[in-house]
């Protein structure tokens, strides 16, 4: 028999955790679970176990609105799951999370009203069902169980490691080698500096440079106020204020002045870097993109810097023509010696958890559906979905959404209803469609090649995907849902 629950969340990381609290706090007599393939909680930061992990944004924007954030701005995986560990303690969490639960798949049933949720037990393989109304789902936006491994020749004539970030695992041999790091992004800038001091020679190896943001870990305006006694909720309020705010300068002067924010990257990159790297700066760290088009990994106290200017670390800029017995062949003839080869080379996209949708026995195209306000999705009933923010912090994204759900079944309750659905107005149908995120917007990899997978957004509200906290902060606390977009029954 299955349990049923008015909401079943899927993902028990940094939004899964966020989805729950707002659930115990605003509507505490909603009963809900959350669903989590793992054997623990945190998403993200139990699946990274390589060396250095740590966020790549400020915790005061990447942590939550309720909870301050009094460490340092970046955090290591473990201080980030400390910080979840505390939320689920203190606010009776855990009773809620089912872990080993990996959800295979949601059947909606018009005539019952409800989700049918199936799944293993990922540590008996017995099977499980729950029934709920509504479903949150949080399960992030990649593959935990395998990164992204583009192939390459040769390969197997390698006679050392490659080992990929996600499939790190404490036994592996790495101190004393030579270490060859593919890609450039932030993991591998992560990996790089907390490998360099234990290894024989590290090189970054990237086909194109990536933008980096460097500087100190830590933040004046938060020790400022420390310093006068502020309390902590202060200064996390203010901090994060401050956060987003210079987050957003930066963003709109990299849209309408691509230039000099590419000059900006580039002088906190030229600072970084001793006289003898300075070219650097051109061969190595200066992308043919615009600034923002991808993720700009923030480089705590310049460490990645650091190792180059020491000498134990060396970026290579080329193409990979083959593997061989002991390292890579370039396309420029070079040839890179290496003991182990590390492919950072990024995720798997999955977009809504490896789970089969099926709607009223018409298994569910993703890609098919519009999207309302990037959460929830036309012809999907009583779900809501989290996709964070690429350009700020992911949570910014889950708190707001996490209000608008809250808000959504408070409204249901309100006129009697169980069922909400986004609809297309009947002069919306011939909207003109566009990809969930304009590649001319935000192009990295993992999106380009899932966009096929993912829905598509309108030319107007309520059917956009916007990427922007300073509109989304505003529209969807206010959003009328009476607008006759989302249809209840
Ligand atoms: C190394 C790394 C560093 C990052 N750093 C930052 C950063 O500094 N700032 C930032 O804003 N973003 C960062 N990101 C993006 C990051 O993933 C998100 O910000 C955030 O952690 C995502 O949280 P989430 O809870 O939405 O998803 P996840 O952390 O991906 O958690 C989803 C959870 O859902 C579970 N799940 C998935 N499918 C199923 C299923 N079918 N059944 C049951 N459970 C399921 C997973 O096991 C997982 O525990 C980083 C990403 C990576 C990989």
């Amino acid at each position: 028999m299955a349990e049923h629950v008015d909401v079943l969340v899927v993902g028990a990381g940094i939004s899964g955790i966020d989805a729950a609290y707002h659930l115990t706090t605003s509507r505490p007599d909603t009963s809900f679970v959350v669903l989590e393939s793992q054997a623990d909680f945190g998403g993200t930061w139990r699946t990274h176990t390589y060396p250095g992990i740590r966020s790549d944004s400020d915790l005061h924007t990447f942590g939550y609105g309720f909870k301050p954030w009094t460490g340092k701005p970046i955090a290591t995986a473990q201080e980030i799951l400390d910080y979840l560990g505390e939320v689920i303690d203190e606010h009776d969490l855990a009773e809620h999370i089912r872990y080993r639960h990996r959800i295979d798949s949601a059947v909606w049933s018009s005539d019952d009203g409800r989700w049918t949720v199936a799944g293993v037990d990922t540590a008996t393989d017995a099977p499980f069902e729950y029934t709920c109304r509504f479903l949150w789902m949080c399960q992030g936006y990649y593959r935990h169980a395998k990164g992204y491994q583009p192939t390459w020749p040769g390969m197997d004539d390698f006679g050392g490691t490659i080992v990929h970030p996600m499939d790190w695992s404490d036994d592996l041999d790495w101190r004393g080698k030579r270490v060859v790091v593919i890609g450039s992004g932030a993991t591998a800038a992560t990996l790089i500096p907390a490998m360099a001091g234990d290894v024989e020679h590290i090189t970054m190896l990237q086909r194109s440079p990536t933008y980096f943001r460097a500087g100190r870990n830590a933040n004046e305006l938060a020790d400022l106020l420390r310093e006068v006694d502020t309390p902590e909720e202060w200064v996390h309020e203010i901090v994060r204020r401050r956060m987003i705010f210079d987050s957003a300068t930066f963003t709109k002067l990299c849209f309408a002045d691509p230039t000099s924010a590419r000059e900006q990257l580039l002088a906190g990159v030229r600072e970084q870097l001793k006289p003898e790297y300075q070219d650097l700066v051109d061969t190595a760290f200066s992308p043919s993109y615009l600034p923002w088009r991808e993720r700009i990994a923030f480089v705590p106290d310049g460490d990645l810097f650091q190792a180059i200017n020491e000498g134990t670390a060396s970026v290579v800029t080329d193409q990979i023509e083959r593997f061989d017995e002991t390292g890579i062949l370039l396309e420029s003839g070079e040839h890179l010696d290496a003991d182990l080869i590390v492919t950072a080379t990024g995720f798997d996209l999955n977009v809504l958890g490896d789970i089969a949708f099926t709607i009223d026995d018409e298994p569910l195209d993703f890609h098919d559906t519009v999207t309302y306000h990037g959460t929830m999705f036309t012809g999907i009933p009583n779900m809501a979905w989290v996709f964070g923010y690429f350009r700020a912090s992911w949570t910014l994204r889950a708190d707001l959404i996490a209000q608008f759900v809250i808000r959504l079944l408070d409204h249901m309750d309100e006129i009697g209803a169980s069922v909400v659905v986004p609809r297309l107005r009947d002069d919306e149908h011939d909207m003109t469609l566009a990809p969930w995120i304009d590649p001319e917007n935000f192009n990295p990899g993992y999106i380009r090649r899932g966009l096929h997978l993912l829905p598509r957004q309108g030319d107007h509200a309520p059917w956009l995907h916007g990427q922007d906290y300073w509109d989304d902060k505003d529209v969807l606390p206010s959003w009328d849902l009476d607008d006759g977009t989302l249809v209840y029954r």
